[in-house]
């Protein structure tokens, strides 16, 4: 299991078995859980690294015999290998739980529980499956659902149906800032499934059915792009109505990118800023300045407002579907880091934090 630092302190190896019968279910029954979310819900024992707090439920749809499609980057590709109940998905393990236990608990920590998100995977299987944890969701829960959608498998209607069945937000995982690259990680390149247009085109739909600022897009920074070329991704994404969230690229060990570096500190917080101030419509891509190699040498906003936003801290923290204010409900305590050197903050910054990140702003290699 890929678990390489102390995200979260897990204080006994055992799960609760009364809850879980992990390895040989499949979904709706069964849905794996990320370890950050188990642990809220107390399926699994463990303490939260600086009391990272979750407040979304992440749930993934589980069958025996995977996912289908083999984007480079991710710990559930096909080609990966081992078996796909024990591969892990954004650096951490996702234990499977019983679809009726995940419900029980989370209603048990309605206080602490704003959101949960199911995501789906490559699998024919997973559109009718999505539905119906959908509407058992929705009849039996106390908060709203967001769905990670597969494009792939799914046509115009089906989005009307998500919503329809009540799904509250739907996210689209673009995870390349450019079509070659998405290509090259998703889709020919690693004989995967997915395609570009596709993708595009169910995120504009996906807005005209959900509305502004309901429909958000993962983006993955460091798979080889410029900060140019992420920041006016966001634009465009921006531009279609809908907000970016994103993900500091980080080798899931075993992925065909188990050796590609993460991106330098400096390019991460730039890219930070920049979707923080397009997605707040405080200034546009266009706007900014860049140098020849695509970094970011102003923001297109005056200086005194960029320190604001640094001081302020908000914007290097996890970006995600909201909870009950705009930050994002969805933290993913270190999805994308290790709790010693953190891309994405899943708390408020301290001061130390803000000195931290500071820096790294100010930081071209
Ligand atoms: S479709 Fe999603 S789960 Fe499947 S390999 Fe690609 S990124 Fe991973
Ligand atoms: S940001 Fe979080 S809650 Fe929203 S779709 Fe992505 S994983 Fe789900």
């Amino acid at each position: 299991m890929n678990y390489p630092e102390t995200a979260m302190t897990i204080q006994e190896t055992s799960i609760d078995e009364n809850l879980n019968n992990y390895a040989a279910e499949n979904s709706p029954e069964y849905l794996k859980v990320s370890l950050a979310a188990a642990m809220t819900l107390g399926m699994v024992p463990g303490l939260f690294y600086r009391n990272a707090c979750l407040h979304c439920v992440n749930v993934l749809l589980t069958y025996n015999d995977g996912c289908r499609a083999n984007c480079a980057y991710c710990g559930l590709q096909k080609s990966r290998e081992g078996n796909y109940n024990d591969k892990s998905f954004i650096r951490v393990d996702w234990p499977a739980f019983k679809t009726e236990n995940i419900i029980k608990r989370t209603l048990e920590k309605k206080d602490v529980i704003h959101r949960i998100c199911i995501s789906m995977i490559t699998h024919e299987k997973a559109k009718e499956d999505t539905f119906a944890i959908l509407r058992n969701f929705s009849k039996n829960l106390h908060c709203p659902t967001s769905i990670l959608l597969t494009p792939t498998i799914l046509k115009h209607s089906d989005i009307d149906k998500f919503k329809e069945y009540g799904a509250d937000m739907v996210t689209v995982a673009l995870d390349c800032a450019t079509p070659e690259l998405f290509d090259e990680y998703r889709g020919t390149g690693v004989k995967g499934p997915h395609k570009w247009d596709k993708y595009n085109d169910t995120l504009d739909y996906s807005v005209s059915v959900f509305g502004k600022n309901k429909v958000g897009c993962h983006l993955v920074v460091g798979l080889g792009e410029t900060e140019k070329e992420m920041i006016f991704r966001i634009q465009d994404v921006r531009n279609k109505g809908a907000r970016s969230h994103l993900f500091s690229f980080y080798q899931e060990k075993g992925s065909k990118l188990d050796s590609h570096p993460q991106c330098p500190a400096g390019q991460f917080r730039r890219v930070q800023v920049a979707r923080h101030i397009i997605d707040y419509d405080m200034s546009h891509a266009e706007d900014m300045e860049f140098d020849n190699s695509g970094k970011v040498i102003d923001f297109g906003i005056p200086f005194k407002d960029v320190a604001k936003i640094v001081e302020t801290g908000t914007a290097f923290r996890t970006t995600g579907c909201p909870g009950k204010s705009e930050i994002s409900a969805c933290n993913r305590p270190f999805g994308d880091s290790s709790p010693r050197n953190i891309r994405s903050f899943p708390f408020e910054l301290n001061a130390s934090d803000i000195a931290r990140v500071r820096k790294e702003l100010l930081e071209y290699e």
